[in-house]
This record gives C-alpha cells, sequence and structure tokens, in this order.
C-alpha cells in the first residue's frame, strides 16, 4: 500500500497536489495544508487526534519498476472535514497541550 497523497486540506480545501511542499499528514494520512496545521489545528488532527508530518513527495521519475508518480498516481477524491469548525477548536484546544507522544 501506498501513501493515498489526497488532493486537498480537509480543513480549508485548498489544493495539495502531490508536489506541495505544504501538505501535512497524520499516521492515517488525514491530510491538510500547513497554515491549518499551525494555525487552526494546533498540530491536533481533528479526526485522531494525533500530530502531523510533512507529507513526502512522491517522485516522478521512475528510478525503481513502477515506482512513480505516473505508475502509482495520487487520489482524485476530495476528503472533508467531517466534524463542525467549532467543534474542531474545542477539540484541538483539549488536545494541544498534550505532546503527540503522549496522546
Ligand atoms: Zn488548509
Ligand atoms: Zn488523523
Amino acid at each position: 500500500m501506498a501513501l493515498e497523497l489526497r488532493p486537498n486540506c480537509e480543513y480549508c480545501d485548498k489544493d495539495l497536489p502531490p508536489d506541495a511542499p505544504d501538505a501535512c499528514i497524520c499516521s492515517y494520512e488525514c491530510t491538510f495544508c500547513a497554515d491549518c496545521v499551525e494555525s487552526v489545528l494546533h498540530n491536533v488532527c481533528p479526526n485522531c487526534g494525533g500530530g502531523f508530518a510533512p507529507r513526502p513527495i512522491r517522485p516522478v521519475t521512475e528510478r525503481r519498476p513502477g515506482l512513480s508518480l505516473a505508475k502509482r498516481p495520487a487520489s482524485r477524491e476530495r476528503v472533508h472535514l467531517s466534524y463542525a469548525k467549532d467543534e474542531v477548536a474545542r477539540f484541538a484546544a483539549m488536545v494541544r497541550d498534550i505532546p503527540p507522544e503522549r496522546r
């Protein structure tokens, strides 16, 4: 299984193409832009409570057989937040001060 490389920020719907330098993912691949992670989510994934890491960029060049962006393309299925924004804010406020390794 490869990372899904989801096409948008789940919070603000910004496009996050596979080469976006500001795409962030949680351990379940929930995907958000760096701005939202920093200023709205405070490094708390609203779906699982985990922290985020920068999403790696999939190589466009097929340097090994079958492994490239063209051979393993990004997802085109946009994902949208399943919680209200005020609920997300309350959730983040509750979790943000706990370091990810102790959540
Ligand atoms: Zn965003
Ligand atoms: Zn998550």
